[in-house]
């Protein structure tokens, strides 16, 4: 028994996941001669069939986590290198702006798109990864800090309250024809053009990014996934970072 972090009730605690177990199975590649999963750590990477897994959570906040994000998110990112349901949607349905290296699309008027699933899981992927450290075999996995944001995405998460103020979400789906079955954990830099924190992951096709901080200009949050009017996502087929940068450049 010990105190859940998203809780804080004491209770028994389960084994909780980085990033969803279900994603480390994905990532073995059975045409690999090495078909255990790589993972993008940042100090070094990483193949191996180790899990990042801890103590962390009771079993109904591992629920509420399943429930309000991961599932949808396991069911629509790349299954393997043939099926990734997400971006089958996004090309049967018609874009808002198109352009070579960048369309985008209303969520609001592609139904099948949970972009609450979406936003919950990224804030869930990262708050994990900053309440506590996580260790892959001897790859030290640094805690990410989420400063001042750390309290209100815990509550957010657990439903005591709403979307946390300043808090910016975007989401890039992989235009690549190969599928890229590759993860990364939560990295963590200062945005180039605004006064905020970035925090981003990718994960079997999805690039998430999570913006913090009070700097974050007005009209970006148009763009936001969770809070613009037309809940916008992407689909690119240049790496997260590049999209980002190009965005973040056009609005300051
Ligand atoms: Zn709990």
């Amino acid at each position: 028994m010990a105190a859940c972090a998203l809780c804080r009730q004491i209770k028994p605690l389960k084994r909780s996941h980085l990033l969803p177990k279900a994603v480390y199975k994905r990532l073995r590649d059975p045409d690999a001669q090495n078909p255990a999963p790589v993972l993008l750590t940042g100090p070094k990477d990483f193949q191996g069939s180790h899990q990042a897994q801890q103590p962390l959570l009771c079993g109904d906040c591992e629920q509420r986590f399943h429930k309000y994000g991961e599932d949808w998110v396991l069911k629509h990112c790349a299954q393997d290198r043939t099926r990734f349901p997400l971006r089958e949607i996004l090309l049967g349905a018609q874009a808002t702006s198109v352009t070579d290296q960048l369309s985008y699309f209303s969520c609001r008027a592609i139904p099948q798109i949970d972009a609450e699933a979406l936003t919950y899981f990224a804030l869930s992927v990262i708050w994990r990864s900053a309440v506590s450290s996580w260790q892959l075999a001897d790859v030290k996995i640094p805690r990410n800090d989420l400063g001042p944001y750390e309290e209100p995405i815990r509550r957010f998460l657990h439903h005591e309250s709403d979307w946390p103020n300043g808090c910016f979400v975007w989401v890039v789906v992989s235009r690549s024809t190969d599928i890229p079955l590759l993860a990364n954990f939560p990295e963590v830099g200062r945005c180039r053009n605004w006064n905020s924190r970035t925090h981003r992951f990718a994960m079997l096709g999805i690039h998430f990014q999570v913006e913090l901080g009070a700097g974050i200009p007005r009209a970006a949050y148009g763009f936001c996934l969770r809070q613009g009017p037309d809940r916008s996502i992407f689909h690119s087929h240049l790496p997260d970072r590049r999209v980002f940068d190009e965005l973040s450049n056009r609005i300051r």
